[in-house]
């Protein structure tokens, strides 16, 4: 069914929502963002149409509902613990067709990684539901379209953002009380069908050319163009790797909390062992490991898909330039060099 309803009545539907629901969606934080006098977008708690920013991306994905960059798990004394609370109220996410599927891939780690489920991001994702933001023109680094992430089917209600009003399809039944008093009007979201860039995703036929393209010098161009700082990985709609740290309250070493915060395989130390031993030493060894993960090894373990959704928020964050989808033409280059030699 579908609604039109203007920002007065979507503000009193949201005032309804609010008190089932907490509702998340992208906003501006004026003067936070990375350089003086710029904002910055990233997920927030919204109680009015007013607060959501349609027309831009934001800098930080959805993802920060569900696994914050930084969150107690648990507390502990010397004999035992106790588990962080939660709240039982349901959340409602203002999200992107990327963002949706990049909350597959989360679901794919957190919940379906060798019949393991993640505590922690369970209870939190259970109580979501998607209202998917309508997004047909995307921005100057997206590439979901290449990626088959700019369309997705799972929602509870779609919205377009127009000039004062808000078209409205209700998907699931349980949200068209909400529309009782709403103009209808027939409308079915649309989806993005091309984006200013558009990438192939190179095939890697064989593990000798998997190993022959590790070795490839492509990689060393990182070495001087990485700061790894980290803030591709942070801004990533799909990144899941985190690091455990137990605070202290005291001199009594027993007595703490254990929190989880995000961690990215783009900084060094990153993978050393007990020992010293580090696998990847190099920033160009890092970029290698990233890149692989996204567009080739996350594949060819859990077979339906890569990775990588085209937000491209890793290159709109990164304070070096480098860009994901031109990395991954390097890449592609590479392998064809090498599958050259190989035929030679
Ligand atoms: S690798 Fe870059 S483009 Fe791909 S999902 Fe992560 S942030 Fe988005
Ligand atoms: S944001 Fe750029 S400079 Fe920083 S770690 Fe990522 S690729 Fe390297």
């Amino acid at each position: 069914m579908g609604y039109k309803v203007v920002f007065e009545q979507a503000n009193a539907i949201l005032a309804e929502l609010s008190k089932e629901y907490d509702i998340y969606a992208p906003k501006r934080f004026s003067k936070q963002g990375r350089y003086s006098d710029t904002d910055i977008i990233r997920y927030d708690l919204i109680n009015k149409v007013e607060d959501i920013v349609f027309d831009e991306k934001s800098d930080y994905p959805a993802k920060e509902v569900i696994t914050p960059i930084t969150q107690s798990l648990f507390y502990f004394t010397e004999d035992e613990y106790r588990e962080s609370k939660t709240k039982n109220k349901p959340i409602l996410i203002f999200m992107r067709p990327c963002d949706i599927n990049a909350m597959e891939h989360q679901n794919q780690i957190y919940l379906k990684n060798g019949g393991f489920e993640d505590f922690y991001y369970k209870r939190v994702q259970d109580r979501v539901k998607i209202v998917l933001m309508e997004c047909t023109s995307g921005w100057d680094t997206c590439f979901c379209v290449s990626m088959n992430a700019n369309k997705s089917e799972h929602y509870s209600l779609a919205v377009r953002h127009q000039e004062g009003e808000l078209m409205i399809e209700v998907k699931d039944e349980a949200f068209a009380p909400y529309f009782a008093d709403a103009q209808e009007e027939p409308f079915h979201v649309e989806f993005i069908e091309k984006n200013q860039i558009e990438v192939t995703i190179p095939k890697i036929k064989d593990k000798a050319t998997l190993n022959a393209l590790k070795k490839h010098p492509m990689w060393q161009e990182f070495n001087k163009r990485c700061i790894s700082c980290g803030a591709c990985t942070i801004a990533c709609s799909t990144c899941t790797c985190f690091t455990t740290t137990d605070i202290i309250y005291n001199e009594n070493a027993n007595v703490g909390e254990r929190k989880r915060t995000s961690a990215s395989c783009q900084i060094e130390g990153f993978s050393d062992m007990a020992g010293g031993h580090s696998f990847r030493p190099t920033t160009g060894d890092r970029m290698r490991y990233k890149i692989l993960h996204k567009f080739h090894d996350y594949k060819a373990r859990f077979k339906d898909y890569h990775m990588c959704v085209g937000c491209g928020r890793c290159t709109s964050r990164c304070p070096e330039c480098i860009s994901v989808t031109a990395t991954v033409k390097k890449m592609a280059d590479a392998i064809e060099e090498i599958e050259a030699k190989g035929e030679e």
